[in-house]
């Protein structure tokens, strides 16, 4: 058997196409969505996440704005950067792209966004807000990416097994309260890296969302036949056959697709639906901000 490939790329784009109309309604009011970004340092792999959040800016129509901080620059200095953004009434959305480098406390950061610009969804009171049942504002975008997957393939979730590796702030945790919400009602299990037993649980479910950050780490005969499985996981590993040097691959070994259901590539997965999400985010800020 071999999976039904779930194609974020495609959905991606449709889900930007479909955000033309609240944009054109923004425009008509005068308002033109806008998108600050702010990157920390000389990371490679976030400069490259960095230019697609820019790309699909320019897909939508959005205006973009990039302000690039050196790696010694200090956690007080990020925060006025924040503040100055924060008071700057054409800036719809900020988003500081993760990882800080070491020293800086990233929750604080987050925290100092205004939360109606929190398009990241990372904000306290935003996923406040989730915690408490509401997902109609600003939801972390990988989740809710994720989220939108399972929608528009028609994956019913409801009542079944849905195991998430990894309990991460910005995606493992969100996610878990986002599959086990009303109306979803899929039965959650949560593992970290202190789960026993890992591979035995893996069997047993129905839906996988590994985003543990360790590449093929999921084994491919841990997946129970038919399942879908959502690889959050990117990784980079040496690979001198490629120009670049590197290779992407998942958490999850590759050749599970030849047992699971339904799949997402690695890369052109999760990460389209990612950046479409911000999108979706940012019309939403910009919208609630016009209000
Ligand atoms: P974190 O490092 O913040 O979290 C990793 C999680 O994996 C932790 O909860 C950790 O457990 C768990 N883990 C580590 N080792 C094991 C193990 N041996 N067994 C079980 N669980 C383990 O990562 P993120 O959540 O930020 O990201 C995860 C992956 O997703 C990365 O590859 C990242 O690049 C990718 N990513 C992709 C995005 C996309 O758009 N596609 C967006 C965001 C991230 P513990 O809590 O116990 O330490």
């Amino acid at each position: 058997m071999s999976a039904v490939v779930l194609d974020g790329k495609k959905i991606g784009r449709l889900i930007e196409e479909e955000l033309q109309n609240r944009f054109i309604d923004l425009q008509s009011k005068g308002v033109s969505p806008h998108l600050a970004v702010v990157i920390v340092g000389d990371d490679p792999a976030s400069h490259v996440y960095v230019r697609n959040k820019e790309l699909a800016c320019e897909r939508c129509g959005i205006k973009s704005t990039r302000i690039d901080l050196s790696e010694g620059i200090s956690e007080q200095e990020i925060l006025d950067t924040v503040n100055r953004l924060n008071s700057d009434d054409s800036v719809h959305g900020i988003l500081v792209q993760s990882p800080l480098p070491k020293g800086i406390n990233e929750s604080l950061i987050t925290d100092a966004i205004s939360p109606e610009k929190d398009v990241d969804g990372f904000h306290k009171m935003n996923l406040g807000r989730l915690v408490q049942g509401d997902s109609s504002g600003l939801l972390p975008c990988t989740p809710a990416g994720v989220m939108k997957i399972l929608d528009l393939s028609k994956i019913d979730i409801s009542g079944k097994n849905a195991l998430i590796i990894g309990r991460s702030r910005i995606v493992g945790m969100p996610m878990s309260i986002l599959l086990a919400q009303r109306g979803i009602d899929a039965t959650v299990t949560i593992a970290h890296s202190r789960t026993q037993n890992l591979s035995e649980i893996c069997r047993r479910a129905d839906l996988v969302v590994a985003a543990i950050g360790r590449p093929e780490f999921v084994k491919s005969d841990w997946i129970k036949p038919g399942a879908t499985v959502i690889d959050v996981g990117i990784n980079r590993v040496i690979d001198s056959s490629k120009k670049s040097g590197y290779r992407l691959v998942g958490d999850v070994e590759s050749n599970a697709s030849d047992i699971a259901g339904h799949i997402t590539p690695v890369p052109g997965g999760v990460g389209p639906m990612t950046i479409a999400m911000l999108m979706s985010n940012t019309i939403l800020a910009t919208e609630i901000q016009s209000r």
